[in-house]
């Protein structure tokens, strides 16, 4: 595939993206807290996590694979944090969650898994055949970029945290979180995510990386949206400042 045809694949899969930002604003995707009756089949949504992001650990890999690039020390720095990432989303938050039995419809986990095959292969591609614009790791775009995705990884992964002791085990049910970020925002792990990939785009200083940040922001603000809309009919107590998923503007 020559930058050409690689660019329309990347304008194609944003014009998906904004689609699905507009019907995800309508409908908030069935699972977790939304999960209802009608979406067909389902399964553990333990094992359902580790199916639908496990492919993207092996995806950008095997899709970088055999790239005319060598792989220069940003490649592998970004590759690093790639699978810092989807290592424990695929692996370790699934293990660690409180889910209480719930399930997930394969409907949702097979749209991740095409959603996690088509990024991974955008942004392997983008690694090793058209490449970063700088292999310097000391270069100041890159320093940002990587302490930005670092501080994303740790908002996340902060918030993940917070919510899992709400709950003992075996139980499903819900609480108003706090502390932290939920001082702020009802979703601050969805912010801490969206800051992740937003850094990706910086790193990778591409249209393919812009893509994922897109797709992420046009899966996770309707989704902080509707969170925070239920959280506001469920507790009657809900903190009135607490913004969706931006401290103070969103
Ligand atoms: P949620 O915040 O909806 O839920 C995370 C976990 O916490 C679930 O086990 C949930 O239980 C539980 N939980 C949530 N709120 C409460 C509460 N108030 N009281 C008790 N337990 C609670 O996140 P998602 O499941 O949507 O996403 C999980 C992770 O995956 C996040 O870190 C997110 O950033 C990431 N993600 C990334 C996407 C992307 O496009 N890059 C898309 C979607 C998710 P339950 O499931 O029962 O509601």
């Amino acid at each position: 595939m020559n930058q050409h045809s690689f660019h329309l694949l990347c304008y194609g899969w944003i014009g998906v993206a904004l689609a699905s930002f507009a019907l995800l604003l309508r409908v908030a995707a069935p699972y977790g807290r939304h999960h209802r009756r009608g979406w067909g089949p389902s399964i553990n949504q333990r094992l359902g996590w580790v199916l639908m992001e496990l492919p993207a650990v092996i995806a950008i890999a095997a899709f970088a694979w055999g790239g005319p690039l060598p792989w220069s020390k940003t490649t592998i720095a970004m590759l690093a944090l790639w699978q810092l990432h989807y290592l424990n989303r695929a692996l370790i938050f699934p293990l660690r969650i409180r889910s209480g039995g719930k399930r997930t419809p394969v409907a949702i986990i097979g749209s991740a898994i095409f959603f996690n095959v088509v990024n991974g292969f955008i942004q392997g591609r983008q690694l090793t055949y058209f490449g970063s614009p700088s292999d310097a790791l000391l270069e100041p775009t890159f320093i940002l970029g990587t302490a930005l995705f670092l501080c994303g990884l740790a908002i996340n992964l902060h918030a993940d945290a917070v919510l899992r002791q709400l709950r003992g085990p075996g139980e499903n049910n819900y609480a108003i979180p706090q502390g932290g970020l939920y001082r702020y925002v009802s979703c601050p792990n969805y912010l801490g995510e969206l800051i992740e990939w937003s850094a990706w785009a910086l790193l990778s200083r591409s249209l393919a990386g812009l893509t994922f940040t897109i797709w992420t922001a046009a899966n996770l603000v309707p989704r902080a949206l509707s969170h925070h809309r239920w959280y506001r009919e469920q507790f009657a107590g809900y903190p009135k400042q607490r913004r969706a998923l931006i401290p103070g503007l969103l």
